[in-house]
């Protein structure tokens, strides 16, 4: 694939985007390719994906790194359209496997009666992603007593890469974010509920509102620490990277899930900080 790749970055091609769809669509049939992005600091390959409403993978997949890759201030990313996004995924499916092949040095497992992909993933400390990705299998493939799966060595970054496969989606202004499954699952009801018949919409306040990895969460402490940013608890102790907690993004949202929030088990529990609630508290 080689686009031809315009100077204008992302976000300016959006507004773009914008004008034409307001304009009547005079210019939607204009070819539109992948746009350079130019990293700065405190962005993370998935504040940039979420930020031009593609996924992690799709953006990971299309640059040819991993979806956990760490970019770093300067470096330049392209960010796909979504044709192209959808092509660089199809073309890498599963897209972790040529990362995660060459350190399957873990040896090999033979599948005993019950187990799964995550069972053997814990007892081998590696993530699931990575078990997966090194049997070309999904991460919810089911396991058949017997077989011999391939295990990669267990890596420092293990606990990380497994990132948001397996986790539950709620949607927000930023794109698709994360949240462990359970609480996903009983946010976007309580949202439901909200919507339907409050008329309140209620979505986390930016990209890294709602699960963050450890990654993301040092930058927002770093952030704090040195003046700029709200708020963050260290990485390791916020219950934003465990997927149960949520910013939200206006005062009203919080009170409608102090009014109806303890029905789905969410709720605030920092007193000083009225975006942040959390699931299950
Ligand atoms: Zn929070």
């Amino acid at each position: 694939m080689s686009p031809n790749r315009s100077r204008d970055g992302r976000r300016l091609s959006a507004a773009v985007a914008c004008a034409a769809l307001m304009g009547g669509f005079a210019t939607s049939s204009t070819a539109r390719a992948s746009a350079p992005h130019v990293v700065v600091p405190g962005e993370t390959l998935w504040s940039i994906s979420a930020a031009n409403n593609l996924t992690t993978r799709t953006v990971a997949a299309f640059n040819g790194i991993a979806e956990d890759a760490q970019v770093v201030e300067g470096q330049t990313i392209q960010v796909p359209t979504v044709d192209e996004g959808a092509v660089a995924l199809a073309g890498v499916a599963p897209v972790a496997t040529a990362a995660a092949a060459p350190v399957a040095t873990g040896g090999s497992h033979t599948v005993v009666a019950a187990e799964s992909l995550s069972s053997v993933a814990a007892a081998r400390g590696v993530s699931l992603a990575d078990l997966a990705a090194a049997n070309g299998l999904a991460s919810d493939a089911l396991l058949i007593e017997g077989t011999v799966i391939s295990v990669p060595a267990p890596t420092a970054t293990a606990a990380t890469s497994a990132s948001t496969a397996g986790m539950g989606h709620i949607p927000s202004p930023s794109g698709e974010l994360h949240l462990d499954p359970a609480a996903a699952d009983s946010w976007n009801a309580m949202r439901d509920d909200s919507l339907n018949n409050y008329g309140v919409d209620l979505y986390p306040a930016g990209p890294v509102s709602a699960y963050r990895t450890p990654e993301q969460q040092q930058e927002l402490y770093d952030l704090y620490l040195s003046g700029q940013g709200a708020p963050a608890n260290p990485p390791g102790t916020s219950t934003h990277e465990s997927g149960i907690a949520v910013d939200l993004a206006d005062p009203s949202m919080r009170d409608m899930i102090d009014q109806i929030g303890s029905a789905y088990g969410w709720m605030g529990t920092i007193p000083s900080e009225w975006w942040h609630v959390s699931h299950g508290g």
